[in-house]
């Protein structure tokens, strides 16, 4: 009789094709890039099998819950089944994060440090080289589009709008390499709120860059320089036909505030990634106030002020 495999050994002869699938890695080690910014770097027996659509790749991280214990959902394709299945108390939590790179052997994730708050934000502090997670990540082995990205402009797009605050920096920091790399470049207007001047930091540059760091200042609610900055960046004079005066409201302290742009118009691309109630506020403004193209717009809450976003 063949004796019982174990879980790594199950995970090895089971190839999966679903376009997300679940990793587990260790971390490699850490890199402090500013003070509420830190790069994670982490190693796994199958990483590279991860593969990544765009600069702004969401993954779902599970990190230990309150007894410490790593997470240890199956690693075949019953892990979200066994996930969903499991009493909401014992989840292991689960946040999104984007993957900053992806390199043989290797992948990074920057992570905002805001404290003891949240299970993410702690483990970040606190985890030491070896320590292991699981991520549900895009399948290299999937034979189409994983999803799980938003930024896809138009091929050759001539302006792009970019407004995000700290937690959208790695998707932003990846767009930015993308569009240094192109031979005909759009006009980038990017406007980024930061904790802190100290943190406004390691962005590439191109001439046809416009960057304005935005470090908070003391007694500033998280938001209100992106919302200045929205009142202030260029858009296209002629208002949209459809001039969003029917948008839909949305309570973000409930639902998840996720606009998609559905354009392909070269002339105005916008993607707008942050705390969810300045970036509904933000949606307002360019659509509503400055009659931006809503089909044009991509809109997304990454975080909420005060709740946790699962
Ligand atoms: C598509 C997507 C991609 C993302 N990519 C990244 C990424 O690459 N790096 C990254 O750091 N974050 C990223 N985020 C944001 C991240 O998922 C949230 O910040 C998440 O809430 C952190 O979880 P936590 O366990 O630390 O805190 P939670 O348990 O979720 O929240 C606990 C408390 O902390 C507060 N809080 C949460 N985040 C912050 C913050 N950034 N600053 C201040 N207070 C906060 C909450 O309001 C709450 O009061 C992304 C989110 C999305 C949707």
């Amino acid at each position: 009789m063949k004796s019982p495999r174990t879980q790594n050994e199950a995970a090895e002869a089971f190839v999966s094709v679903l376009p997300y699938r679940l990793f587990e890695v260790r971390l490699l080690r850490k890199t402090v890039l500013s003070p509420h910014l830190c790069r994670l770097t982490f190693t796994g027996d199958d990483i590279d099998m991860m593969c990544t659509g765009a600069p702004d790749q969401r993954i779902k991280v599970f990190f230990p819950g309150a007894d410490g214990k790593p997470p240890s959902l199956p690693l075949d394709d019953s892990w979200l089944g066994a996930y969903q299945a499991m009493p909401t108390g014992e989840r292991p939590p689960r946040r999104t994060y984007t993957i900053r790179a992806l390199r043989p052997g290797e992948m990074d994730i920057d992570f905002v440090l805001h404290g003891e708050t949240g299970p993410a934000s702690r483990w970040a502090l606190h985890a030491d080289p070896g320590a292991r997670i699981q991520l549900a990540a895009p399948n290299r082995a999937y034979d189409g589009d994983t999803g799980g990205y938003e930024w896809r402009p138009p091929t050759g797009a001539k302006r792009v709008l970019i407004i995000a605050d700290e937690t959208a920096l790695p998707a932003v920091t990846g767009i930015l390499e993308d569009l240094a790399a192109l031979d005909v470049r759009p006009l980038a207007e990017v406007y980024l709120e930061m904790p802190s001047t100290d943190d406004c930091v390691g962005l590439p540059d191109f001439p046809e860059l416009n960057l304005e760091w935005l470090p908070r200042k003391p007694g500033d609610r998280h938001g209100a320089q992106m919302l200045s900055a929205a009142a202030r960046a260029h858009v296209p004079s002629d208002p949209a036909p459809d001039r969003a005066d029917a948008l839909p409201d949305i309570d973000v302290d409930t639902d998840i505030l996720w606009d998609r742009a559905t354009t392909d118009r070269k002339d105005f691309y916008v993607w707008v990634a942050g705390e969810a109630h300045a970036v509904k506020e933000i949606r307002r403004i360019l659509l509503k106030e400055r009659g931006v193209d809503r089909k044009s717009a991509n809109l997304m809450g990454y975080w909420r002020a005060g709740r946790v976003m699962d």
